[in-house]
């Protein structure tokens, strides 16, 4: 079995790199997930070839992700994508809202159906996105909003040149293999002084690192995915660009997804319980997670210098 001879990060020799788990979601024999000890960073090694990563993006993504997500995802159908999201919007727009531009520009790298940029929409803020996905391109343009297969189409237009107030993108980070030169692109589309908000998962998920399910830990680590940051590994390389950031933890999941993973070994429990626990219950349940260090999310905000 072929080893990684450094970490792809922050380049510590093969003595600090150690297998995490061979089980890769959708994965060949043969790859793994190993963590570095030196910036906590884990990762799929080997990884994809670019060949490989451009057919699963083009052709497989999104049928693999019904696989994993099932219907109710909506990864077919856009407006019943914006509807089975409406939670993962509220939940954001709690950081989010005090951090908005009161007026301006805004991208969205990896909009799908655009759910999160409508409510931006309506506060008067100027949206466009970049959604490689067809199907959700020509949903988010028939509603309005200008939406672009790549970053690269939308900079060849040369209509952004003045910059953007707010750059978002959620959950694309960990499926880019240059991660810094991902980030660098969008720090060189901002305004100074303007904003890159963005979600990635946590490895220090608490159904991982909490509760130690074995059904999960054969379910979270997917081939998908080239990175696994966690708070450690986030700010070693954000910390690599040069500009202010914070890292906020955020809990996606709540109280009866967890149980429901605990009891059957799935996922699909989002809201199953709620009813009986009541808000409070559940609230109280993510804000511990998040006190713990054990969220399942991980909020990067830079501030472009
Ligand atoms: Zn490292």
């Amino acid at each position: 079995m072929a080893l990684p001879q450094k970490c792809p990060l922050c380049n510590k020799s093969h003595d600090n790199q150690n297998v995490v788990t061979s089980h890769v979601y959708g994965g060949q024999p043969g790859q793994a997930f190993y963590r570095c000890s030196n910036c906590d960073v884990c990762y799929l090694f080997p990884g994809l070839t670019p060949e490989e990563e451009k057919k699963f993006y083009v052709a497989e993504f999104s049928n693999f992700m019904n696989g994993r997500a099932g219907a109710s995802g909506g990864w077919n159908d856009p407006a019943k994508h914006v509807e089975a999201n409406a939670w993962m919007m509220s939940r954001r727009m709690k950081y989010l809202e005090s951090r908005l531009p009161k007026s301006g520009h805004v991208l969205e790298i990896g909009c799908s159906s655009a759910f999160m940029l409508y409510p931006l929409v309506e506060r008067g803020l100027e949206c466009v996105g970049v959604e490689p996905s067809g199907v959700f391109g020509e949903y988010v343009r028939s509603r309005g909003i200008d939406c672009y297969d790549s970053t690269e189409d939308l900079i060849a237009t040369g209509c952004y040149r003045e910059g953007f107030d707010l750059i978002l993108h959620s959950f694309v980070l960990e499926h880019i293999s240059a991660p810094r030169a991902f980030l660098q692109q969008q720090l060189d589309l901002l305004k100074p002084g303007g904003q890159l908000i963005f979600e990635i998962p946590n490895s220090a998920d608490p159904l991982l690192t909490l509760y130690d399910l074995p059904a999960f830990e054969r379910f979270y680590w997917i081939v998908a995915h080239t990175w696994y940051f966690s708070k450690p590994s986030l700010e070693y390389l954000l910390n690599t660009l040069g500009h202010a950031f914070q890292i906020l933890l955020d809990q996606r999941y709540d109280l009866s997804n967890h149980l429901v993973w605990a009891r059957d070994g799935r996922p699909g429990g989002m809201g199953r319980f709620s009813a009986k626990f009541g808000q409070e219950i559940e609230d109280q349940y993510r804000q511990a997670l998040v006190a713990s260090g054990n969220a399942d999310t991980l909020v990067g905000i830079i501030t472009k210098r």
